[in-house]
C-alpha cells in the first residue's frame, strides 16, 4: 500500500520523532480526537502523542467502508493537526491489535512513560488495562472525560430499572440547560406533545453540506477499498466531516437551519429524504471532534436568541444529556453479561434483506438503503421499523446487535448495545426499556408516506399483499403474551387479540408462520 498524501505529511509536518527521546507520551484512541477532553498538562507540556492504526482491531467486524473510511481519515487528520500546533508524533501501523503495539514500544522504550485514557468500549478496556498491568510502574490511566455524567453516581440506579426520564431532569438540574433556577423553562420538562407530527406533503427540507475528500482521505477511501473490500456497504462518495473545523461548520449549519424544525419532524419519516432536520452530529459526538456541552450549549443559545422554539431545543438537549448520557451509563451498569441478553429466546438469524437492502416492503427498503450507502439513518427507522421487523421475525437480538455495530458509522459498542439490546428489542427484560418496541405497519404510516409507495396493503390484515408488520405484530402480541401481560402499559394489547375471532386468530398465526419461515437469512 502506497498512503503517499498522508506518509509525505507525516514526513514534512511530523519530525519522525525518535522514542529514545521522549520520557513522557499520551496514546490517543480513534475515538477521544479532541485535547479540549484530555487534561489541561498535555497542551502545555506537549508531551509525544501516539496514535495507532490496528488491522487486528479494523477485521473484529466487518465494518461499512464509510465508517472505516470516517475512523480511519479523521484520526490521520487529527494527528496532522496535532502535529502542526507542536506536538511530537508518532503514528504508528500494527498488524497486531493496539495492546500488542503499545507492549511493543514500552518494551522497547524502557524510560518512556505513557498516560491514556479509559477506553468507551469494553475490549479496548481491557486490552490497555492488560498493558498497564505489565508496566505498572511506567503506564497511568485517567478517567474518560468525554461524557457529561459520571456512570459511578447512576449505575446501580439504572441497573434497577431508573427511567431516562429522571435520569434526563438530575442532568437538567445538574448542567443548568433550559432551567429557571429549580424549574425547566416553560414549566415542562419535555414536550414531547407537540413532537409527534407527519412532514406535511411540500414541506421544504433543507440539504446537509457535504465535505469534498482530500488528498489523505482520497488515500483511506483507497487503503479501505484494498483492505477490507468485504466490509459491508458502499465507499463511493465519501461527504463526511473529517476535521473539526469542518464538523463547527455542521453544528452551525444545523443550529441555524434545521434545528427550528427539529422538534415537530423528530419522528417523522419521508420517501426518499431520510435525514429530515436531525443533527448527523453522533459519529462526531462519538470520536470527540465536538463534545456534548459546546453542542448543548449552541441549541441553547440558539433558543435565547430566539431562532430555535423550545420544543425543538428541549427535544434536542434531551437526546444529548439525556438518551446518551443514560445509555452510556447503562453500558457502565451492565456490562458484560448484557452482551448474551435474548429474552424471548429468539435464534433465527438476520433476515436477507439486512445486508443486501432488497425487499418489496417498501419501509424496509426506504430504511435499509440510507444504511448501506451511508451506514446512516435517524432514530425512527432503527428502532421502528428495522428493529421492529427484526423483532417481530422473532430474530436474535445479537444478531441485530451486530449487524447495527458493523452498519452504522456512529456505532461503538457502548452506545449501539443499549440501543439494540436494552431499548429496541427488550432482550434485557426490561431494564432499559418499560415495554417492547413493537408495532404493526399503522405506525409507519402514520409517521411517513411509505405505505403510499407499498406493494403491500396497510389496510390488509392477513394474507397475499397484507402488510406484514399489521399481522406480525399480532403474532408477537400473542406468542409473547407474558411479557406483555406482566406490564400494565401494554396489558390491553393481550386483551385486544383475546377478543379476535378464532379465524382471525388462525390467519394472523398462518401468515406470520410462512413469512418467518420463508425470508432467507443470513
Ligand atoms: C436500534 C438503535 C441503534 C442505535 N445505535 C446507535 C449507535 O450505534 N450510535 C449512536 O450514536 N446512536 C445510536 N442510536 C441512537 C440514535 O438513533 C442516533 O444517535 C441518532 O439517530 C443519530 O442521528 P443524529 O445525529 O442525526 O441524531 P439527532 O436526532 O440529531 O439527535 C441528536 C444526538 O442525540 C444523540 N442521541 C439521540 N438518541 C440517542 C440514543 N438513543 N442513544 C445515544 N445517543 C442518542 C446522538 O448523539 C445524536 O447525534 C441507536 C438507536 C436505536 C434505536
Ligand atoms: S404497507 Fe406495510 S410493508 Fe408496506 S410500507 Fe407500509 S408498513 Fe411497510
Amino acid at each position: 500500500m502506497k498512503n503517499r498524501a498522508f506518509l509525505s505529511q507525516v514526513d514534512s509536518t511530523i519530525s519522525k520523532p525518535n522514542l529514545k527521546d521522549h520520557a513522557r507520551a499520551v496514546f490517543i484512541l480513534h475515538d477521544q480526537l479532541n485535547l479540549d477532553a484530555w487534561p489541561g498538562w498535555i497542551r502545555e507540556e506537549k508531551p509525544l502523542l501516539i496514535f495507532m492504526e490496528s488491522a487486528e482491531k479494523g477485521k473484529e467486524l466487518p465494518h461499512h467502508k464509510k465508517k472505516a473510511i470516517y475512523i480511519l481519515s479523521s484520526m490521520r487528520h487529527f494527528a496532522l493537526e496535532c502535529a502542526e500546533s507542536g506536538f511530537p508524533v508518532h503514528y504508528h501501523s500494527t498488524k497486531q491489535h493496539f495492546n500488542d503495539g503499545l507492549t511493543s514500544i514500552l518494551s522497547k522504550n524502557k524510560d518512556l512513560h505513557l498516560t491514556y485514557m479509559t477506553p468507551s468500549e469494553w475490549d479496548s478496556r481491557e486490552r490497555l488495562q492488560s498493558v498497564h498491568a505489565t508496566f505498572s510502574d511506567r503506564v497511568e490511566e485517567i478517567p474518560n472525560n468525554f461524557f457529561l455524567a459520571d456512570p459511578e453516581e447512576y449505575k446501580d440506579r439504572v441497573k434497577d430499572g431508573w427511567l431516562m426520564e429522571y435520569f434526563y431532569r438530575e442532568m437538567r438540574r445538574k448542567t443548568g440547560y433550559l432551567m429557571n433556577g429549580d424549574q425547566p423553562e416553560g414549566g415542562e420538562w419535555n414536550y414531547d406533545e407537540q413532537n409527534r407530527e407527519k412532514l406535511p406533503k411540500d414541506h421544504p427540507v433543507p440539504e446537509i453540506a457535504e465535505t469534498l475528500p482530500d488528498a489523505v482521505t482520497e488515500e483511506v477511501i483507497e487503503m479501505v477499498e484494498t483492505w477490507y473490500g468485504d466490509g459491508f456497504g458502499k465507499s463511493d462518495d465519501f461527504s463526511y466531516a473529517v476535521t473539526r473545523r469542518q464538523v463547527l461548520y455542521r453544528l452551525n449549519e444545523f443550529i441555524e437551519v434545521r434545528l427550528y424544525d427539529f422538534g415537530p419532524y423528530e419522528d417523522a419519516m419521508a420517501q426518499g429524504r431520510y435525514k429530515l432536520f436531525h443533527s448527523q452530529l453522533s459519529m462526531y459526538l462519538n470520536n470527540g471532534l465536538i463534545l456534548p456541552k459546546e453542542v448543548c450549549d449552541k441549541a441553547e443559545q440558539a433558543y435565547k436568541q430566539g431562532k430555535a422554539r423550545l420544543n425543538s431545543v428541549e427535544g434536542f438537549i434531551r437526546q444529548i444529556i439525556g438518551w446518551r448520557e443514560y445509555v452510556r451509563v447503562y453500558y457502565e451498569a451492565m456490562m458484560p453479561e448484557v452482551r448474551e441478553a435474548n429474552h424471548f429466546g429468539f435464534t433465527n438469524k438476520l433476515p436477507e434483506m439486512y445486508w443486501k437492502g432488497e425487499t418489496k416492503m417498501n419501509c424496509m427498503s426506504e430504511c435499509l438503503k440510507p444504511v448501506i450507502e451511508e451506514g446512516y439513518s435517524h432514530h425512527i427507522p432503527r428502532l421502528m421499523v428495522l428493529s421492529n421487523f427484526s423483532n417481530l421475525t422473532e430474530t436474535d437480538p445479537r444478531e441485530l446487535n451486530r449487524w447495527f455495530h458493523l452498519a452504522y458509522v456512529d456505532a461503538y459498542e457502548w452506545v449501539v448495545l443499549p440501543n439494540v439490546l436494552g431499548m429496541s428489542t427488550f432482550a434485557d427484560g426490561g431494564v432499559l426499556a418499560s415495554k417492547p418496541y413493537v408495532s404493526s405497519g399503522n405506525y409507519i404510516n402514520k409517521m411517513s408516506d411509505y405505505c403510499k409507495h407499498c406493494e403491500y396493503k396497510i389496510s390488509k390484515k392477513t394474507g397475499e399483499n397484507a402488510c406484514p408488520f399489521n399481522y406480525l405484530y399480532w403474532n408477537f402480541i400473542d406468542k409473547q403474551r407474558d411479557t406483555f401481560t406482566q406490564n400494565g402499559r401494554s396489558n390491553f394489547m393481550v386483551n385486544m387479540f383475546d377478543k379476535k375471532s378464532d379465524e382471525d386468530k388462525k390467519e394472523i398465526m398462518e401468515s406470520s408462520d410462512k413469512i418467518i419461515k420463508s425470508l432467507g437469512r443470513m
